[in-house]
């Protein structure tokens, strides 16, 4: 099969990764085989093919939003045919002290799709049976590949920063994640105040039905009840902090941030405010966001490439050359 693979860690404008034949994944116990429809590109996998992840393997097939079609290995609950999706997370032990409480995501030994694990960048991609998520049939495969990473992970930072319906919420950074958290907002009656680099970015929120847009450093005009931070920068945790009211939340939805700046603890914090990480994804979070995505009708802004244009689709996602998500379709 053909395949994007990468061998070494390099900044993406040296096009580290190469498109290769390779074996088909042989199925293993326990997994389907699926036929890889579409492939969501993930900020992600920018990191880790550029090598911010360290590397643990010879040789990678990144890609952790996989749509694809079970071609062997199906089950009962999964037949032939099925159409499915595959996240981030790829597996988990079901041992350790978190597994044990219903606390997944936060596994000590996971599987990672496209890291820990060859990913959906191919023909075809290896899965654990109980780590696929039927899609909706509202969702075509290009529309669908998006939401399995950026659009699971930006519901649970809804959830992580405890957004209840028709609350004031702030998204502080509008890209792929955001521009389909903003969906479930809006389904939620919630007001969503938008601040972000960026005209086009700006433009895309404000055809979304933001309340209010600003750029990264405009303060939103009302007192927020929640915000999540997307960008890697410390200093925008601040500032989302600093827009929240008493007892407010700030969920951050960075795997890492530069630093965090030195903040004023009787301004800022003082009053029950709360700062958290999200971390991961459950696989109910999955099932309950891939369920709203289906009624609300999601549909996210995204422009396919061809597996040849791996490179580019990732370098478009770092130089932010394209407006909400990008997904290869082999
Ligand atoms: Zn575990
Ligand atoms: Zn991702």
């Amino acid at each position: 099969m053909k395949a994007a693979s990468l061998a070494s860690p390099q900044d993406i404008s040296k096009h580290p990764l190469r498109i290769v034949e390779v074996p088909k994944p042989e199925l293993a116990p326990g997994h389907v085989l699926l036929r890889v429809l579409a492939c969501g590109v993930c900020r992600t996998d920018l990191h880790i093919i550029e090598g911010e992840l360290p590397p643990l393997r010879d040789q990678l097939i990144p890609g952790h939003q996989i749509v694809g079609k079970v071609v062997d290995g199906a089950t009962p609950e999964i037949p032939m045919g099925t159409r499915v999706g595959v996240s981030w997370i790829g597996g988990t032990d079901g041992e350790c002290w978190y597994c044990q409480r219903g606390l997944e995501n936060l596994c000590d030994s996971p599987t990672f799709t496209g890291y820990t694990v060859n990913g959906g960048y191919a023909e075809y991609a290896l899965a654990r049976a109980d780590f696929v998520f039927p899609l909706p049939t509202s969702l075509d495969d290009l529309h669908a590949a998006p939401l399995l990473c950026a659009g699971i992970i930006g519901f649970r930072s809804l959830r992580v920063a405890g957004v209840e319906q028709g609350e004031r919420v702030g998204l502080f950074g509008f890209g792929a994640s955001a521009h389909l958290a903003i969906a479930v907002l809006k389904a939620w009656k919630c007001g969503v105040y938008v601040s972000t680099r960026g005209v086009s970015h700006r433009k895309l929120a404000t055809s979304l039905g933001a309340t209010w847009v600003g750029n990264e450093t405009e303060r939103p005009p009302v007192v927020l009840d929640r915000a999540v931070t997307f960008a890697p920068s410390g200093d925008v945790v601040v500032a989302a902090l600093a827009s929240l009211r008493k007892g407010g939340v700030v969920a951050i939805n960075a795997i890492h941030l530069d630093r965090i700046p030195e903040f004023d603890y009787d301004r800022l914090l003082w009053g029950e405010r709360q700062l958290r990480s999200v971390t991961n994804m459950s696989r109910a979070d999955a099932r309950d966001f891939l369920q709203i995505a289906g009624e609300i009708g999601l549909r996210p802004k995204v422009t396919p490439f061809p597996l040849d244009q791996a490179n580019e689709a990732l370098l478009a996602i770092k130089t932010d050359s394209i407006d909400g998500a990008a997904a290869i379709i082999p």
